[in-house]
């Protein structure tokens, strides 16, 4: 994902004034905000004018110096208040940002997440965001405020001295050549920035994801050089955006010292011969003076810009990646809900499009209610079949249905709520057991729940541990073992009373006495439901009611035990060396 150069075109800004089309009246309000600001600071030269006026005609200046105080204290009340509305609206640019990517990144395919660093995806859901905010406030008020500004200061210049103000353009106009060509390399350095944090995101959730197997590798060093050199890559780069930007605010301040400098120097040779008297001059000097403020901005706006635009740019890929339809959540299966029939026919599939075939026709009918075993060698695409029909994937060609009814006409959540998934390696998620339980099923009663626990024999471990079923596990609580994981995951995917579930390799890490307990538990539930199981036990194998064997990516066989130990090599090879003859 970090190879970008096709989406360098479109436009960033597009994808900016959708997150801030929400907010655009708060927006507008606090750029009326900081116009008047910039208005009652305009208005100060011409009060200064008035003073020295009054001072040159011996006039009091109590008037003068009051309505100087106030314009002040308006100024600096509306700049506070200004700011203030600015920066919460920015924040709300960037928490809508925010939603937007979290909702997304859940709906994302399966395939999209396989070909992208997660790491590098939370870098663009939370780094890249927050750069919205200066996007919002710098760049897009900064614009428009300091755009504004600039031609109203121009406009009072030109009533001022029409002279002086066109020395004054002179020395800007120069000044914008130059900042025109550092502008570019801006963005250029901001993009690798960010990038760069990306790829250390990446770096971090790898080495976090393993630490373990990092550590006993001993490959610290190794890993931490990976680390440092993102670290510094973003360095790198970000200090080049800093020089380019410094250069650029450089330059606009310096223009503004030669335009003091000029107007100074014409400005008194012109009251030197009388075209214009010292008032007049010391107004136009402190316009040239305010001149600075919107121009700093505008220029700021634009280097900010090129900043945001980079996180922007990376923002738009990740919401370039396929996504599932949006579905609404779709109840799960009332009790007694029918056992669901799968059938595959003819199912050729591979990951993408540049890895070989995982399945080359793959065929077979499962009928509703009953126990389906799959074995075959690891790789066979026992996993993969129950991916497909996860719909984690779509078949390349060939029809995957459910109760006859093609995979692809169901209603996405409507499909997974008939499901139960037991994966290989199902994780546990950080937070209570309670929470890991019902997880697929939140509404589930205390009943429901304490005979699932009953019946996974997860009763012992909840006894075991010290707030029972709200104790902590996962990242920062009790680390559950192996088979401990694998009895919650059934039990999560039992208290859905799926209408199909599928079990892959489900009991593989479970003692002997447990293996039989969940066996038992298994065939029970596929008295009501249609049961997948990617088998390791020759005691579940045996059990099923039929075997399908699978191999390189095609069925080899089907029947059951007795059947294919005579008929299938492969089978009864299977079946002498490699099903755990445990428990038998
Ligand atoms: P089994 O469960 O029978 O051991 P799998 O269905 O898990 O086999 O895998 C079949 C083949 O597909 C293997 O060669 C594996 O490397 C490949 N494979 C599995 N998952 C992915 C994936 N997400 N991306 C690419 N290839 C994969
Ligand atoms: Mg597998």
């Amino acid at each position: 994902m970090s190879n970008v150069s096709t989406q360098e075109e479109s436009p960033t800004w597009r994808l900016l004034l959708g997150y801030v089309r929400p907010h655009r009246w708060a927006l507008l309000a606090g750029a009326v905000l900081s116009l008047l600001t910039g208005a009652t600071g305009l208005l100060l030269p011409l009060i200064a004018r008035e003073l020295i006026d009054d001072l040159a005609h011996d006039r009091t200046i109590t008037g003068a110096l009051l309505a100087m105080s106030g314009l002040v204290v308006a100024n600096t009340a509306l700049g506070a208040l200004g700011s203030y509305v600015l920066r919460r609206t920015a924040e709300s640019v960037v928490l809508g940002a925010r939603r937007a990517l979290s909702s997304y990144l859940l709906r994302l395919r399966i395939a999209a997440v396989d070909r992208t660093e997660p790491g590098d995806l939370m870098a663009r859901i939370t780094s890249d965001t927050t750069l919205l905010r200066e996007v919002t406030t710098d760049s897009l008020v900064g614009l428009g405020t300091g755009g504004l500004t600039l031609v109203a200061t121009v406009v009072m210049m030109g009533l001022v001295d029409p002279v002086l103000l066109g020395v004054t353009l002179a020395v800007i106009l120069a000044a914008g050549t130059v900042l025109g060509l550092i502008v570019p390399r801006i963005n250029r350095a901001s993009r690798q920035a960010q990038n760069a944090v990306g790829v250390m995101g990446a770096s971090l959730e790898r080495i976090l994801g393993a630490l373990r197997t990092v550590k006993a590798s001993g490959a610290e060093h190794r890993e931490e050089r990976t680390l440092h050199a993102a670290a510094e890559e973003s360095w790198r780069q970000s200090v080049r955006a800093a020089k380019w930007s410094a250069a650029a605010g450089n330059t606009a301040g310096l223009a503004m010292q030669i335009a003091f400098i000029t107007v100074l120097a014409v400005g008194g040779a012109r009251v030197a011969t009388g075209a214009i008297d010292v008032g007049t001059l010391v107004a136009f000097l402190l316009y040239v003076f305010y001149l600075m403020s919107p121009i700093q901005q505008v220029v700021g706006a634009v280097t900010q810009y090129q900043t945001g635009a980079a996180a922007l740019a990376r923002i738009q890929e990740a919401l370039r990646l396929p996504a599932e339809p949006v579905s609404r959540p779709a109840p799960l299966p009332s009790p007694g809900a029918e056992p669901a029939a799968v059938a595959f026919t003819d199912v050729r599939f591979r990951y993408a499009d540049d890895l070989p075939y995982v399945h080359h026709g793959v065929t077979f009918a499962v009928p509703a209610q009953g126990m389906t075993a799959f074995v075959g060698p690891s790789g066979a695409g026992k996993t993969t079949v129950f991916s497909l029909i996860e719909r984690f994937y779509d078949p390349e060609s060939g029809v995957i249905t459910l109760d006859g009814r093609d995979l692809a006409d169901w209603e996405l959540a409507h499909l997974r709520s008939a499901i139960g998934y037991v994966e290989q390696d199902a994780p546990v998620l950080s937070g209570s057991l309670r929470d890991n339980l019902l997880l697929g099923h939140p509404d589930a009663d205390q009943d429901a729940l304490a005979r699932v626990v009953k019946t996974t024999r997860l009763d012992g471990l909840v006894a075991k541990l010290p707030h029972g079923l709200d104790t902590l596990v996962g990242h920062r609580g009790t680390k559950l073992s192996g088979g401990e994981r694998q009895r919650v995951a059934i039990a999560r995917a039992l208290l859905r009373r799926p209408r199909l579930l599928l079990l892959d390799e489900a009991t593989s890490q479970l003692d002997a006495v447990n293996e039989a307990a969940l066996r038992d538990t298994v065939a029970d539930v596929a008295r009501t439901t249609t049961v997948l199981v990617v088998a390791h036990r020759l005691s579940t194998v045996t059990m099923a009611d039929r075997i399908v064997v699978m191999d390189a990516g095609r069925v080899r066989a089907v029947g059951t035990h007795r059947e294919l130990v005579g008929a299938d090599p492969l089978y009864a090879e299977l079946a002498a060396t490699q099903f755990l003859a445990t428990n038998d």
